[in-house]
């Protein structure tokens, strides 16, 4: 029986509580011990700090940071620091423990962590992101490294955040450690591929699910003959958008935390994208119309990428979706509640886990390049993601329908299996 002592601390945000309802979910369909499933809902470790900044006007200001480590049992923890202003510790923690399970189900040697500064990144200046990366690197120090916890970029940071922690975390070690970070510029040690590697899978990804609706006599959809429609065109949403118009698919309409742009006859993406480095936004587009997020969301289009930030999708707006597969670049951008409504009218859901995996894969793979200081260039970097999404694709499918039950479910499921199978062999300290 599962008990509930725990504090609260940790379950404010609705990413956690829903986080926790899918695992449920997941190991009710799958008959998981209680053991197992209470150890998983809550962080291994969480760190609180408050950061010091002193600003370009000669002010101080004080930022709140955390570094949350959700579990270390396959490998040290791994995941991106977000610079966001709505983060928490409860979101942190929920966000370490998707990385938990997206590491567990692409089958590499790593954890889950996550960690965020509480901030908008476009009110400061270079000067001020610089001090504020570092002194939360400082203050963090005691919990990351190359064998212990690893970050990388997220909503908000990029490699230039990167290359900042690793010069501080070496600064402080007295020599160069590579390691410490991923998703680091090529210069100093990134791997080819990283930057496109999440948008890249989340392309993959629907290219199984369109080939695997066919063969199962669901729907037959071809990927040149689609629209599509990507909210958040930062990291993510930007390459998926690419990856698909690539493809031939009309990519109608994207959006950033502004608003979005659309053209029922296809955005011109090369013109969107210059538009979007000059202004940093694509507010004021001239040649495509304007619409809101919302908008966005209710397009009437083949395939949706929810690619900007979590709680996008929710119970007012799943019934505006018309999308027939949404592969969900962002983490957690539907909850439980508008991701069962939408399974249930047949919508195709490739999960978070497993449809952005493709960034901590190639962020396994710049660890490793690291580690053996020999580099693979960007077509060997493609070849091995590909191969590594097509496998958990299809174990996840498989589970699918082993369990009767949707691919969020059946993503948690493959990921479980593994999980709880080398917590059971490593056994309870002490
Ligand atoms: P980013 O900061 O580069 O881009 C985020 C985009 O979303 C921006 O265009 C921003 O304007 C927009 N946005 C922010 N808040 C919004 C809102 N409320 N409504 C609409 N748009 C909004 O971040 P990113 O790295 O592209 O990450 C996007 C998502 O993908 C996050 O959920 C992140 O955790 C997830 N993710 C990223 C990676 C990676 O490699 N970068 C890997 C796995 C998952």
């Amino acid at each position: 029986m599962s008990h509930n002592l725990r504090s609260g601390l940790y379950e404010t945000s609705p990413l956690y509580q829903n986080a926790v309802m899918d695992l449920e979910m997941a190991g009710k369909t799958m008959g998981l011990s209680s053991n197992v499933l209470d150890r998983l809902k809550m962080p291994k470790k969480a760190m609180c700090v408050s950061i010091p900044v002193r600003m370009d006007d000669g002010s101080v200001k004080t930022f709140e940071g955390y570094r949350v480590q959700h579990s270390t049992t396959l490998g040290p923890g791994k995941g991106g620091i977000r610079f966001h202003p709505e983060v928490n510790l409860s979101e942190v923690s929920a966000l370490a423990m998707l990385m938990t399970m997206k590491c567990s189900l692409v089958g590499l040697p790593l954890g889950g962590a996550k960690g965020g500064i509480r901030v908008d990144p476009s009110q400061l200046s270079r000067a001020e992101q610089q001090a504020l990366t570092r002194r939360f690197t400082m203050e963090i120090i005691s919990m990351i490294g190359p064998e212990q916890d690893i970050p990388a970029p997220d909503v908000g940071t990029d490699g230039q955040h990167m290359a900042w922690m690793m010069d501080t975390y070496s600064m402080a070690k007295g020599h160069a450690v590579p390691g410490v970070v991923t998703g680091k510029p090529m210069e100093i040690g990134g791997s080819a591929g990283r930057p496109e590697s999440t948008g890249r899978g989340v392309v993959y990804v629907i290219e199984h699910a369109i080939e695997l609706l066919k063969k199962q006599n669901k729907a037959d959809f071809k990927l040149n003959q689609c629209t599509a429609a990507v909210h958040g065109f930062g990291k993510v949403g930007t390459v998926a958008a690419d990856e698909l118009a690539m493809r031939g698919c009309k990519v109608v309409a994207v959006s950033d935390f502004f608003g979005g742009i659309y053209d029922k006859n296809g955005l011109d993406l090369k013109d969107v994208n210059a538009y979007m480095s000059k202004n940093r936004t694509l507010k004021g587009y001239p040649k495509a119309e304007a619409i809101t997020n919302e908008q966005l969301i209710g397009l009437n289009v083949d395939i949706l990428v929810p690619a900007a930030i979590d709680g996008v999708i929710t119970r007012e707006n799943m019934k505006n979706v018309k999308a027939k597969i949404i592969s969900e670049g962002a983490n957690g951008p539907i909850t439980s509640e508008a991701q069962q409504y939408l399974e249930s009218q047949g919508v195709y859901i490739i999960p978070d886990i497993l449809a952005n995996a493709g960034g901590v894969i190639v962020s396994y793979f710049e660890w490793v390049q690291g580690l053996q200081q020999f580099f693979w260039n960007e077509k060997e970097v493609n070849e091995k993601l590909a191969e590594i999404m097509a496998r958990a694709f299809h174990r996840v499918a498989g589970n699918a329908e082993k369990f009767n039950c949707g691919m969020k479910t059946a993503a948690l499921i493959t990921s479980v299996e593994r999980l709880s199978q080398a917590m059971l062999l490593r056994g309870l300290f002490p």
